[in-house]
């Protein structure tokens, strides 16, 4: 390389002397500060570009039966709910693997709506799922989204947490799986006058609908609201799976108002026997979710619908234990760590669980009701010289009645 060349930045033109270091390449130098720029230059290039979808192979992905088998392991019953989100998963993986040119059979996007109580294990079944399939994952709360033009975010800032799980790689991200929690809170109101529409919650299901049939949507990589001036990430979400939850109180009178329509009949009084009165949910049909103020758009868009079953005693008994990372595990686990020996008298157990279905939180009171009991053994032990500790039937109910739980 020339002499002259060496001593001057190929990029700015300034020389050696004005500048800190000058890095030689093959064809001229660059300077600290340009080296600097183009990397940054590169990394938002690089995150604005999508690169050519890299089709996962749905013969890699678990089969219904194995991804059901790795959700037993943390989610407790739900047989049902589990069986309809293993085949759904594992069509959506199929669909993407199906090829481009293949124009046999055009396989629908299969987005999921799950039905239940709160606290059942809507979003752990959720979770659990992303996590064996290792794709990015978020969970969003419907209620913070309103209307383009009001105050509040805009939908597209699902996909700017996506894109932040995802590391900005907007590939994986385009692969993820986005979990909208109290999809039900942005149902029209029911009952309303149908000249006056519920403008509020019927835009945002509007503006939900591109998202989830699956569009190029212009994304603001920090989220927030859009603003004319920001730089845009483009995001596929064809191939994203949502999976929407929501606990649709209320929706059990309009399901048994069907079904006493549907009875009717000659054999209305046998099938009426047949009903389960105590979970009407897992009867539950699009057109409920249509009546609760779901627009039809949507639910066509959500094509899998499953509900989850209510928490019975046994059920919460089971929570408590058996899941890989139950709450009992968790505080056992964590006073191993200070070398002591934790364990529940069963009835203690049982107090805990009739206390949990008498506050009707369903697990999630299970996980409160424990803090609060384990809250001064948590502080005291680890300074003592105790090496076992058993939780007594006794201690439970003195320490839950000093809390604000009572
Ligand atoms: P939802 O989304 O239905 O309101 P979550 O999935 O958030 O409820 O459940 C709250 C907590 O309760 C979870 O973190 C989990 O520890 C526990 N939980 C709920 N349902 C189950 C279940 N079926 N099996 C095991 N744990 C559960």
């Amino acid at each position: 390389m020339a002499e002259n060349k060496r001593n001057v930045c190929a990029f700015c033109g300034r020389k050696r002397e004005d500048v800190r270091i000058l890095i030689e390449g093959l064809y001229g130098m660059i300077c600290d500060e340009c080296a600097k720029q183009a990397s940054l230059i590169a990394e938002e290039s690089l995150a604005t570009i999508s690169p050519v979808p890299n089709v996962p192979n749905y013969k890699s992905v678990p089969k219904p039966q194995e991804i059901k088998a790795f959700l037993d392991q943390y989610v407790i019953g739900q047989d049902d709910a589990k069986k309809c989100l293993s085949v759904a998963v594992y069509n959506h993986y199929k669909r993407l693997g199906q090829k481009l040119d293949d124009d046999s059979v055009e396989i629908e996007k299969s987005n999921i709506i799950m039905v239940g109580a709160t606290g059942t294990g809507k979003t752990l079944l959720a979770r659990t799922i992303a996590k064996m399939l290792q794709v990015p994952f978020t969970i969003v709360d419907a209620t913070v989204f309103t209307e383009a033009g009001y105050v509040g975010e805009d939908v597209e800032s699902i996909l700017s947490r996506l894109l932040q799980v995802a590391d900005y790689n907007v590939e994986q991200a385009q692969r993820g799986i986005v979990f909208i929690d109290e999809i039900d809170k942005i149902a029209r109101k029911q009952d309303n006058p149908s000249i006056t529409k519920d403008v509020g919650a019927e835009g945002v299901q509007q503006s939900l609908l591109k998202l989830l049939e699956g569009s190029i949507v212009n994304v603001p990589p920090k989220g927030g609201r859009k603003h004319p001036d920001q730089s845009y990430v483009q995001v596929d979400t064809r191939q994203i799976l949502f999976i929407c939850g929501g606990a649709f109180d209320g929706i059990e009178r309009t399901i048994a108002q069907r079904l006493n329509t549907h009875v009717i009949g000659f054999d209305s009084v046998r099938n009426r026997h047949r009903v389960d009165q105590n979970n009407l949910m897992r009867y539950i049909q699009p057109q409920d979710l249509k009546s609760y103020g779901l627009i039809p758009e949507m639910i066509g868009r959500l094509p899998v619908l499953c509900a989850l079953d209510p928490l019975d005693k046994e059920a919460l008994q089971k929570i408590l234990f058996e899941p890989k990372n139950s709450i009992v595990r968790q505080y056992e686990k964590l006073l191993e760590m200070d070398g002591i020996k934790l364990s529940f008298d069963k009835k203690a157990l049982d107090f805990i669980v009739d206390k949990a279905l008498e506050y009707k939180l369903g697990a999630r009171g299970l996980r409160s009701i424990v803090e609060s009991i384990m809250t001064e053994a948590m502080f005291t032990l680890p300074s003592s010289t105790k090496r076992s500790f058993v939780v007594t039937e006794k201690y439970a109910k003195e320490h839950l009645k000093s809390t604000l739980l009572q």
